[in-house]
């Protein structure tokens, strides 16, 4: 079995690499070293959802109270309206046990719960990758700040720009989506009291609007979804005024309570949606890819974190079953074979499930797309919230040993 005296190097200290961390440290041993470029761990002041397939990864790596403590479980289901609010149909938001929910988390505080189980004395903060190289033996790394170090394996956790791609010989362009999000979080005591606590999707007039709660129902987080060449012409996100998202959804086309949701709001930016292409391969040797680096995924149907988070457990899993670090490189072969698959379905889904939102393409007639919709709920519980990664990569292990053996 690798072993405490494996050195294994996790770029990127987001909610990806963190994940990674505590994976790799508690289920396969591993010794792990965290860079992150910035010079404290943080994140934009948004929400993310965490699904129910992520809270079972969490669950199994004993973190998941201390997320649910600092995020915010819905209710009950959510509901897709169309643009004057009424019901097109409920949402999928618990897997089919009901044991798992989606936890709507204020991505700051889904930083600090993971940070939490991450030994401080692992993390190197200030240190932006410039090269890895991978060595007749291990794979150095070097940075920006002048250091560089040697270690038995990489995995690049270091987002739609990764660096680590390229030393697997990935270099995907990246596609803009034709969409920008105003996105933001909003104090949810100026929300009128029997505002429900659930998350809200109005859908009309190729835009959307998103709603749902955060850290203990104190903050409500938004992202509204509108067509724009904006990151076209430059920057990827920025600084944005209310107004310009409020005449977005103004006009008597759209409900009267999400207009006046859209006058709370005191602070808001805007974010170009980029996905790529999946990619033809995420591992090279002992060098390997994980969440945003191996599969950006436009956010339509949350679960570029959660795919993150999955990847951490199935790589653990691989990398627990290896003998020697000479075994690494197959291990990280076996977690490319099984997660590229999964996340390039999510990817295509991502896509679809923003045209849907936003009636493009073949969703063009709303009676159409609104039974999709209906449609697309029930996947999303059974195919993507039932989906357990810690099971999926035994199984594939228990397939892989008998190949060996036959
Ligand atoms: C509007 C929007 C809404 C979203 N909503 C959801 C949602 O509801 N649910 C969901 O699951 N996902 C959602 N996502 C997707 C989610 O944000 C990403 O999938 C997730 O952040 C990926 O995590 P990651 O750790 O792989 O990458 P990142 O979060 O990008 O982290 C990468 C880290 O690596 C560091 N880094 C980068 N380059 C270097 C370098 N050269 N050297 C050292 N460090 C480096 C960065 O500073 C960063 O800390 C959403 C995305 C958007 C844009």
């Amino acid at each position: 079995m690798v072993d405490s005296s494996t050195r294994i190097a996790i770029i990127g200290g987001g909610m990806g690499g963190l994940t990674a961390a505590i994976a790799l440290t508690r289920i396969a041993g591993v010794h792990v070293t965290v860079f992150e470029q910035a010079s404290r761990l943080g994140e934009v002041g948004a929400g993310v959802t965490v699904a129910p397939n992520a809270a079972r990864v969490l669950d199994r790596l004993g973190v998941l109270e201390r997320v649910r403590g600092s995020g915010a479980v819905p209710d009950g289901h959510g509901v897709y309206l169309d643009a004057m609010g009424n019901m097109v149909t409920d949402a999928a938001w618990e897997d089919s046990a009901r044991q798992y929910q989606n936890i709507g988390m204020y991505r700051p505080d889904l930083i600090d719960a993971l940070a939490h189980d991450v030994d401080p004395q692992s993390i190197r903060l200030g240190h932006r990758l410039k090269s890895v190289e991978k060595l007749e033996s291990g794979v150095r790394v070097e940075f920006e700040n002048g250091t560089e170090d040697v270690f038995d394996a990489v995995v690049g956790a270091d987002g739609i720009h990764s660096v680590v791609r390229g030393a697997v010989g990935q270099h995907p362009e990246p596609v803009y989506s034709g969409y920008l999000v105003y996105r933001g979080v909003m104090d949810a005591s100026r929300l009128p009291a029997d505002w429900p606590m659930i998350s809200q999707v109005w859908m009309g007039n190729s835009r959307h609007f998103m709603a749902y709660p955060l850290q203990q129902r104190r903050l409500f987080n938004f992202v509204a979804g509108i067509p724009s060449d904006r990151p076209l012409q430059g920057a990827w996100s920025g600084p944005a005024e209310v107004s310009e998202l409020a005449a977005e959804f103004s006009g008597e086309g759209w409900d009267p309570r999400l207009q006046h949701f859209i006058s709370l709001i005191d602070k808001t930016f805007w974010w170009g949606l980029f996905d790529h292409e999946p990619l033809t391969n995420w591992s090279r040797g002992p060098i390997t890819l994980l969440g945003d680096a191996a599969h950006t995924m436009l956010p339509h149907q949350g679960q570029g974190v959660s795919q993150a988070i999955e990847d951490s457990m199935a790589l653990a899993t691989f990398l627990a079953a290896a003998d020697t670090v000479a075994d690494i490189p197959e291990a990280f072969r076996r977690y490319t074979a099984v997660r590229m698959q999964r996340t390039a379905i999510l990817q295509n889904g991502s896509r679809r499930a923003g045209a849907m939102f936003d009636a493009q393409y073949e969703f063009e007639n709303l009676r159409k797309r609104d039974a999709d919709i209906r449609v697309g709920r029930d996947f999303r519980r059974s195919a993507v919230f039932d989906y357990d990664a810690h099971k999926v990569a035994e199984q594939a292990l228990a397939r892989f040993r008998r190949v060996q053996v036959a």
